[in-house]
């Protein structure tokens, strides 16, 4: 067997685990495989492995990628931050954003999906850990974002995704994913019209077993799956 596939069974097994643990069913959290920066033959092989969920940070990058793969089978998922003039190029294409921090970002995401007669799926992404060199929502400001954000008919708001701080200590992170997951129950208790929040992604290659713990959902997983990445 292949390192890819290798490392697929392996990351299976490490959600399994943390599953077990959890007392949660292994169908209640999905792995996203960050696929960013890796050639479209290895995606190839994790996507003849059987694995069909891809994530990716560049809009660029997913329509190349997309135009070697399609779509037919495979669910593409944007998990980096984004700009307003490139949503177009997304809708129909991605199952769903996980980087909604801004409401130029959301109504022109409510504006291209109306354009194509469709409901985007998105997460607002929140900075859990208030790190200044990242994006996202502060915590206290999430729940009157939400709100704007419910009234726009072609957009819907499925949960919340956090990119918590780099750490050799997993369990450093967990009061983050903690704290995400209390966000989300506060957010759904408002009882919102239109909002019913069932996802949290959050989960990276260093902690998503705690974060699975903590109840994620999506885990975004890339070097643990296609290796370190060079940076050109
Ligand atoms: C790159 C990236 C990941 C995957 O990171 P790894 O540490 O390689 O698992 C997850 N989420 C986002 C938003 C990313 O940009």
């Amino acid at each position: 067997m292949s390192r890819i596939t290798d490392n697929i069974d392996h990351v299976e097994k490490k959600i399994a685990e943390a599953c077990e643990r959890a007392g949660r069913p292994r169908e209640s959290v999905q792995l996203i495989a960050v696929s960013k920066t890796k050639p479209v033959p290895d995606l190839m092989e994790a996507l003849n492995y059987g694995h069909n969920v891809f994530g990716e940070n560049k809009v660029q990058e997913i329509r190349d990628k997309v135009e070697a793969m399609g779509t037919e089978g495979i669910h593409w998922h944007m998990i980096g931050h984004l700009q307003a003039n490139k949503v177009k190029y997304l809708i129909g294409v991605v199952d769903l954003i996980h980087s909604v921090d801004n409401d130029k970002l959301a109504a022109e995401i409510e504006k291209q999906a109306a354009k194509h007669d469709v409901v985007m799926d998105v997460l607002c992404e929140v900075n859990m850990a208030g790190e200044e060199t990242k994006f996202g929502l502060k915590p206290e400001e999430t729940m009157d974002f939400v709100k704007r954000i419910s009234e726009l008919p072609h957009l819907k708001v499925r949960g919340l995704m956090t990119i918590a701080p780099y750490t050799e200590d997993p369990e450093s992170n967990r009061v983050y994913f903690k704290g995400l997951r209390e966000l989300k129950d506060r957010i759904n208790a408002e009882h919102i019209p239109g909002v019913d929040m069932d996802t949290l992604s959050m989960g990276m290659t260093g902690d998503y077993e705690v974060a699975i713990e903590e109840g994620a959902t999506l885990v975004r997983v890339g070097t643990g799956i296609f290796g370190e990445r060079h940076y050109a």
